[in-house]
């Protein structure tokens, strides 16, 4: 009894990630971590660590910068859609800003649950928004185009984070 306490102490681990491994393997089956490998081979293990911990803080930026695009759009969006009200009296522009402005705070908070798909749908209800007014009207593709392109510029940055993050 004592000396199977004994062997399953002295079984080999990764020192990484505690998964138990054949002291005949180099690698880690689980994190890849060299436990019986060179000393090269565990700085390069370290470095791409490093690294790629790297590429999901700058991605992780990314994406929050696309979810505060969203939350400003529900703003502009409502504000909008107040003045139209207070000055045509257009109650169906009221509510359909409201609705879109809603829409936008729920792909907001969905960007921490599933960024990909939330950011993408932000970027299509938005450039939906701009087609449906300039069949109306248009003269508004151009209105605020510097704003429309910088808006769009931070959701595809946000949808190819996010893209690159999900893997
Ligand atoms: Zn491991």
């Amino acid at each position: 009894m004592e000396e199977l306490n004994v062997l399953s102490l002295d079984e080999p681990q990764c020192s990484i990630c505690k998964t138990s491994m054949n002291p005949a393997n180099v690698f880690c089956s689980e994190c890849g971590f060299p436990e019986n490998g060179s000393d090269k081979e565990v700085a390069q293990f370290h470095a791409r660590r490093a690294m790629e911990n790297n590429q999901h803080m700058d991605a992780d930026k990314k994406i929050k910068s696309a979810r505060n695009v969203l939350y400003v759009m529900a703003g502009i969006t409502f504000i909008f859609g107040v003045i139209y009200f207070l000055t045509d009296q257009d109650i169906a522009v009221l509510l359909t800003n409201g609705i879109i402005s809603v829409i936008y705070v729920l792909l907001a908070s969905w960007t921490s649950k599933k960024p990909l798909t939330a950011i993408l749908l932000g970027l299509f209800l938005y450039i939906t928004t701009i087609i449906i007014a300039a069949v109306f009207d248009p003269s508004t593709i151009i209105k605020g185009i510097i704003l429309k392109i910088i808006i769009i510029a931070y959701l595809a940055k946000g949808v190819y984070s996010a893209s690159s993050i999900k893997k």
